[in-house]
């Protein structure tokens, strides 16, 4: 299959554009399009058709346990794809929507369990990035998206990305140029009593509090070995990761440059994940800044990417900083724990 790249700028879009319309035909004829959101790339197909939700698993060799999230561009889809909508979910809805946030609510019956990774329940998000929004008008469908990643990679914030990894197994990418967050989006289960986090992303747990009034997260994504489930099935696997083995190095500043330096007398070829402030006390290995430990936006945007090229970088072993994000932190850290398969050393 030869994968077709159309560009589309986020802005001015012209909903009748011959690309948007091509689009949009693949996912109505049950087809895949990757294209870009605020948070990552997503792969899209019509989340009411089995087959085409299969496509997705087929194309990134994800194991059929891990749902898909819906992806709507209009509140009132919500009920096409849920069976009941709470005042929780939708006091969030109204909050955060369009936008960085998944809410997983008792499934409609017309959403497939191939959607759903087997579940009675769905994850549902409303993206504010205008190209995916466009997209999901002009095909009048509800869009079964995961990241646009091979399962086990990082996910992609550009398009290069997406073709890097699913070159040849999907029919269209959408180039809309390098997405905003550059972490996936907050997944908040709306079905007890109280709102719970499932994955940690720019809407923080204080963020669902002020809204709600409460917020938990589930056990399963704090703990750091497998004694606890986490609720969110992908949540579970080793994810993000760059092909050279990566370890994060924490504690003060100083020192964790050094015990990074010290590793570069290994004779191994050394990665190392530092920060602008950080990068000139290096003393050899191939570096690269995520920005300023101050900006944890710019730590969010670039860590994938960094992920990624220190894959075209001939290393053999990968030292990152841990970054204090305050804001971001939870949602950066788990991102780069589980890239690193939880190898953490602390000076
Ligand atoms: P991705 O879009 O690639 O980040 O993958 C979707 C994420 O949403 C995975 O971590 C899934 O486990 C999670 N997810 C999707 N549907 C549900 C659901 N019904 N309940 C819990 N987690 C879900
Ligand atoms: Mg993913």
């Amino acid at each position: 299959m030869i994968t077709d790249i159309v560009h589309i700028d986020e802005k001015g879009i012209d909903f009748d554009s011959k690309e948007l319309e091509k689009a949009a035909s693949i996912i109505q004829s049950g087809g895949l399009v990757a294209f870009p959101t605020e948070t990552v790339y997503g792969l899209g197909a019509d989340a009411k058709n089995e087959e085409a939700s299969a496509k997705i698993y087929a194309a990134k060799g994800r194991p059929s346990d891990n749902p898909l999230i819906v992806h709507i561009a209009d509140i009132s889809k919500l009920n096409e794809a849920a069976k009941e909508v709470n005042e929780m979910a939708k006091k969030l809805a109204d909050a955060f929507w369009p936008g960085p946030l998944t809410l997983v609510l008792p499934k409609h019956d017309d959403i497939p369990y191939a959607t759903t990774g087997g579940l009675d329940t769905v994850a549902v998000r409303y993206p504010s990035h205008p190209v995916a929004m466009a997209l999901i008008k002009k095909s009048d469908r509800l869009i079964a998206a995961p990241s646009a990643n091979a399962s086990g990679r990082p996910s992609p914030t550009l398009a290069s990305h997406v073709l890097e990894d699913l070159d040849g197994r999907i029919p269209m990418i959408i180039d809309g140029g390098q997405v905003g967050i550059g972490i996936e989006s907050t997944i908040v289960d709306c079905t007890g009593e109280v709102p719970v986090i499932l994955r940690p992303g720019f809407i923080t747990p204080k963020m669902v509090k002020d809204v709600c009034g409460e917020c938990t997260i589930d056990p399963g994504i704090i703990a750091n070995d497998s004694s606890v489930k986490p609720k969110a099935p992908g949540m579970k696997y080793r994810h993000y990761a760059p092909k050279a083995p990566l370890t994060i190095v924490e504690g003060p500043k100083e020192k964790v440059v050094s015990y990074i330096n010290s590793q570069l007398l290994s004779g191994k070829k050394v990665g190392i994940i530092a920060t602008d402030e950080t990068l000139g006390n290096y003393t050899g290995g191939k570096i690269i800044s995520v920005g300023s430990c101050d900006d944890e936006r710019s730590v969010a945007h670039n860590l994938y990417g960094a992920l990624r090229q220190m894959d075209g970088l001939d290393v053999e072993v990968i030292y990152s900083e841990s970054f204090e994000t305050p804001g971001l932190g939870e949602a950066v850290m788990n991102r780069l724990l589980k890239a690193a398969g939880h190898q953490i050393i602390k000076v």
